[in-house]
């Protein structure tokens, strides 16, 4: 085993006797334990690799564990190894076991948009405020593991008995368009698990050895699905710190962190204390900051690090000159001391701020990445290619029906839609079985038949390539058919069309490899696809700054880190501060901090753009909770710069630095 490893964390990864928590700060080694405990479960212990599964939270994480384990086993991870997000392993699950769960096993998954569409159509009400609200609730329901009756016996207003109402509806639209949403991926194979042992059973001889990375984020059904797949036994390890706990809002529970010495009295708990990632100024910032929350359990971080770089704080006028200010500080600090661009990281509170970066960074030729932004599948185009995909794999699926016969139009109209619709509804079947109905041609003419009919034919055709063809080909053929690029040019102004058409150039090159690389089939691609939240970048040596939201960042490190918009009402955000939930928001800027390896810089603004207004704004308070060791870069005494000049430094920068590259 590598040296690389203190004595608690080695202990850590020799425990197998039963249950295991490793309670630990940040950058104190918790997944460097997961890594190598795979790596010894496999060499030691002589377990199949078949037969364990590392769990984690983003796909960005689960891509970077692979990596890591690779990198210990000597280059290659293990076949048959699971490393992946608790959702992509409810997906295999599900798919595996559909029939149990009253389902295909092409059923379709889907996101966040199509859900919140399925709400307001059985609401029958387009305010899409209100029915993201339900879905809110719904969603809700569902990570606690009630039940649509139980929602119904629990509702005690009128609010909550209308949204209980409609998520039993909603429950049988997706049944009936075979399809699934996200909170499904966990709480159906818990239902599974729950109702026939058998199966479970089959399961945990499957999975002998869990391991669960960011535990402190796991939500009740989770939970629940960790401590039925790990069985009496409890063969799992979960590492975990509370401080990071930044997913309430979306049920997580940091009360299953006491559960989980409940449920299991023999839980052995192993606490990290030396950090091994950040200079000793960087660390001391971060446990300041955090010690103002009520603490849970007791931790403690040292370093043998240096003490780094001082913290640096700035004010800047308005975002605008932030993000100037940001891309100016990266093109020097990277001229200065030969770094790469993916040293540095830029991490925000909102998506909303990413924008003004992107396009400062653009302007000075800053090369960059972003995860967990607008993400590459949500584009119109990528959801069109993806709604086709869909439907050639789940005909079942009207949502994706719907949007594949209305783009392009095809001579189907609203009220050929409708008819259908109608009549489906009433005969209990989905659009495209309808389609090729004998009572249909009561309801529609013959004009609206032959449009609804030959669309459906030409699905069927594909269809019946499907098994011997690859996705990609398939596509391709089905965007010529339906002459998709003309569209586009038809549609959105020239320069529009074109990157459009681009991104659509892009995922059929990427389904392609994707095929390949992974032999994977129509139907399992295309349930990949909707688990992804951004396009993995191909080529992982691509050098550019990393833009991340805080919550996209956990996990992650980076040399040097910019954390701006540190401002009262966007960190701590508005609704937290209203909502005396301050002590999450706290915990978020405690992973920000504790992203940065030697430098760290902060920025706030003093006014912000809020609708058309500017509104001034305050540092946020926990700035003032970083101690005194903190560098005040007061633009306003240090000598004033305008716009204008502002802008050509950065350009000087930036032609020095591209003539030096070139230059070699
Ligand atoms: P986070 O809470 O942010 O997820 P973590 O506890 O998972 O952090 P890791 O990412 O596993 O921490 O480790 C942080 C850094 O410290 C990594 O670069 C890792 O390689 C390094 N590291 C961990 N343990 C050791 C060790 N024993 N010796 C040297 N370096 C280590
Ligand atoms: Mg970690």
């Amino acid at each position: 085993m590598s040296a690389l490893l203190n004595a608690p964390q080695r202990e850590a990864i020799r425990y197998l006797d039963g249950p295991c928590l490793v309670l630990a700060g940040a950058g104190s080694g918790k997944t460097r334990v997961i890594t190598h405990k795979i790596a010894h479960l496999i060499n030691e212990c002589g377990l199949n690799p078949g037969n364990i599964a590392a769990i984690t939270f983003t796909n960005k994480a689960a891509k970077e564990m692979q990596e890591r384990v690779a990198h210990i086993m000597g280059g290659r991870a293990p076949t048959g190894l699971t490393v992946c997000t608790f959702h992509a392993l409810g997906v295999r699950i599900i798919r595996q076991e559909a029939v149990h769960c009253g389902l295909k096993p092409q059923f379709s998954i889907l996101d966040a948009s199509d859900t919140v569409q399925i709400v307001s159509d059985v609401a029958g009400d387009s305010d899409k405020g209100i029915a993201k609200q339900m879905q809110w609730q719904i969603s809700s329901w569902k990570n606690a593991m009630i039940t649509p009756e139980e929602a119904a016996q629990l509702a005690d207003n009128e609010i909550a008995s209308v949204a209980a109402r409609l998520y039993k509806e909603y429950e049988r639209t997706l049944r009936a368009y075979q399809a699934v949403d996200f909170d499904d991926l966990i709480s159906l194979p818990v239902r599974l698990f729950d109702e026939h042992p058998e199966v479970r059973e089959r399961w945990q001889n499957k999975l002998r050895y869990l391991l669960v990375d960011e535990y402190q984020d796991t939500n009740r059904a989770q939970y629940r699905l960790l401590r039925l797949l790990s069985g009496v036994r409890g063969a799992f390890t979960a590492v975990g710190d509370d401080d990071q706990a930044i997913y309430a809002w979306r049920g997580a529970d940091v009360e299953n962190l006491k559960l989980l010495q409940q449920d299991y009295p023999k839980l052995k708990v192993i606490k990290l204390e030396q950090n091994y990632r950040s200079s000793r100024r960087i660390l001391e910032a971060a446990n300041t900051v955090i010690a103002n929350n009520e603490k849970l359990f007791d931790k403690r971080l040292w370093s043998e690090h240096g003490t780094g770089d001082q913290i640096v704080v700035t004010n800047c006028r308005d975002a605008e000159h932030e993000a100037e200010w940001v891309a100016t500080k990266i093109a020097a600090h990277k001229f200065e001391h030969r770094t790469r661009f993916k040293d540095y990281a830029i991490l925000y509170r909102g998506n909303h701020q990413a924008r003004i970066i992107e396009q400062q960074l653009r302007n000075n030729r800053i090369p960059y990445v972003m995860s967990g932004g607008q993400s590459f599948f949500d584009k119109a185009e990528i959801r069109d290619l993806i709604a086709y995909l869909r439907l050639l794999v789940n005909e079942d699926d009207d949502l994706a029906f719907i949007r594949a016969i209305t783009t392009p139009r095809r001579g189907v109209g609203p009220t050929t839609l409708e008819a259908l619709g109608a009549y489906a509804g009433r005969r209990h079947i989905s659009l495209f079985a309808a389609v090729f109905e004998e009572g249909l041609t009561q309801h529609l003419n013959a004009k609206q038949l032959h449009g609804v009919q030959e669309f459906a034919g030409f699905i069927n055709r594909l269809q019946y390539r499907a098994p011997r063809e690859p996705a990609a080909q398939l596509l391709e053929d089905l965007l010529a058919a339906v002459q998709y690029e003309a569209w586009l040019f038809e549609h959105c102004d020239t320069r529009e069309a074109e990157s459009k058409w681009n991104n659509v150039r892009d995922f059929v090159g990427w389904l392609g490899r994707k095929g390949e690389e992974d032999g994977k089939n129509l139907i399992e691609l295309t349930q990949t696809i909707a688990l992804m939240s951004m396009l993995d970048k191909e080529d992982p040596d691509f050098d550019g700054v990393q833009m991340a939201t805080l919550h996209a960042s956990k996990g992650l490190e980076f040399p040097h880190v910019f954390l701006v918009g540190v401002e009262e009402g966007l960190l701590p955000h508005q609704s937290s501060i209203d909502e005396d939930k301050v002590e999450e928001e706290r915990r978020l800027m405690y992973v920000g901090i504790t992203r940065a390896q030697r430098s760290l810089n902060i920025t706030w603004c003093e006014r912000r753009k809020s609708g058309r207004e500017f509104r001034p704004c305050e540092p946020s308070r926990f700035i003032a909770e970083m101690g005194d060791d903190i560098k005040m870069n007061d633009r306003k005494t240090a000598a004033p710069v305008s716009k204008e000049e502002g802008k050509a430094r950065l350009a000087n920068l930036m032609a020095m630095f591209e003539s030096r590259e070139k230059g070699g």
